[in-house]
């Protein structure tokens, strides 16, 4: 016999308040769904190549010697980072995806008397890790989607802690330039932690962009995070670091759970790293498909803003929820927009070209003629 139980701990009041985040839908569940197959997943910006195939033969190699704990201190991988990107391996932190980085910065900074400045349509992750510790998240407007640097920077007060740009920014594809983001770094007050979000720095495309590690004389209380998930195509091993002061470094390793990075990551993301051939293929995979859809969409009036990663944000002229849900009848799974309360609006990240062609003959059948 059962019977339904149910706790009688009250959770604390902010996360009674979290919205979970939520993930692209599978293509196994919507196939079990619909019972169809052949669907394509343009849903969650993961790389249409499949993972680097350096990083998966060394991902086989580990799995024999999973009976052991990881190392730790990740000594290889963060020194192969800190060779490349001309750092040390003192300043580099690795989590278990970018994400977790987001969420250890948080706690290490954030209390509920606090708040965090983020851009309006800026990553939904930062609303969870941020209202996860009780402290407010100040939404800064943004202007033609992109981030307002200048009013972020104003909409600091004496109880911000932390401050995120995502450069290039998901969903929307838009950047902030060289010199938007050196005079953001100048003028934020001393005590707010600037976090730039660098998840999609590979497939940038623009003279007038530069990652902030090539800023960081600018400023010392600045972190940037990167991850594998997306140029390197291992989204699923789960493997992103930051990038920062030493000191800041020393505050997160004191509260980073002691195997966050496990053990096929650390060798997937160390294959990888040096996989060159992979990471161009990827990227230039990327610029051509991109441009070519954002034509198409162009073309066929749907608005697409100009967009420096693997997806591209446009306008549907059915509503962003009405699309998703037609596309999906057609085994082509989107990205709809309600979390960041863009209900007019979908993301559809850039796949391969038999993908895109795909998606755009099912985007020309579910809007019909009416919609050219
Ligand atoms: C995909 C993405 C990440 C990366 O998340 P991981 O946890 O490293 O997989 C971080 N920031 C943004 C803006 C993203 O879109």
């Amino acid at each position: 016999m059962s019977r339904t139980v149910s706790s009688h701990t009250s959770p604390l009041p902010w996360v009674s308040r979290l919205k979970p985040y939520v993930p692209g839908k599978p293509i196994e569940e919507l196939e079990r769904e619909l019972g169809i197959t052949g669907s394509i997943k343009l849903a969650s910006n993961e790389n249409p190549l499949g993972p680097s195939p350096l990083a998966v033969t060394a991902m086989q190699c580990a799995l024999a010697s999973l009976h052991l704990y990881p190392d730790g201190g990740a000594y290889r991988l963060r020194g192969a980072l800190a060779e490349q990107l001309g750092v040390t391996a003192g300043e580099i932190v690795l989590g278990n995806g970018s994400n977790e980085v987001l969420s250890m910065i948080c706690r290490a900074f954030l209390g509920t008397d606090h708040n965090a400045v983020v851009s309006q349509y800026a990553f939904v992750a930062y609303r969870v890790v941020v209202g996860t510790q009780g402290a407010q998240l100040r939404e800064v407007p943004a202007v033609s989607f992109g981030h307002d640097l200048s009013a972020m920077a104003a909409a600091c007060d004496e109880m911000t802690r932390l401050l995120f740009v995502a450069n290039p920014n998901n969903p929307t594809g838009t950047f902030s330039t060289v010199d938007e983001l050196r005079k953001l770094l100048r003028s934020v007050p001393e005590h707010v932690l600037v976090v730039v979000d660098e998840a999609y720095f590979e497939y940038v495309d623009r003279p007038d962009y530069c990652s902030a590690l090539a800023l960081r004389q600018e400023r010392g209380n600045l972190v940037v995070t990167r991850t594998f998930s997306k140029a390197y195509g291992i989204a699923g091993i789960r493997v992103g670091y930051g990038v920062m002061p030493p000191d800041i470094a020393a505050t997160l390793n004191r509260l980073r759970e002691p195997f966050n990075a496990n053990a096929a990551a650390q060798e997937g993301a160390l294959a990888a790293l040096g996989d060159e051939v992979f990471l161009r293929r990827s990227v230039d995979l990327n610029r051509h498909e991109r441009a070519r859809l954002q034509a198409a969409l162009a073309v066929r009036g749907l608005e697409p803003v100009p967009s420096e990663g693997n997806f591209i944000l446009f306008r549907s002229p059915v509503g962003g929820a009405e699309l998703y849900d037609r596309l999906l009848r057609e085994g082509v799974i989107v990205r709809p927009l309600q979390p960041y309360g863009m209900l007019e609006h979908v993301r559809v990240t850039v796949g391969m070209a038999g993908e895109n062609d795909r998606f755009l003959d099912s985007l020309d059948r579910v809007l019909g003629e009416g919609a050219r």
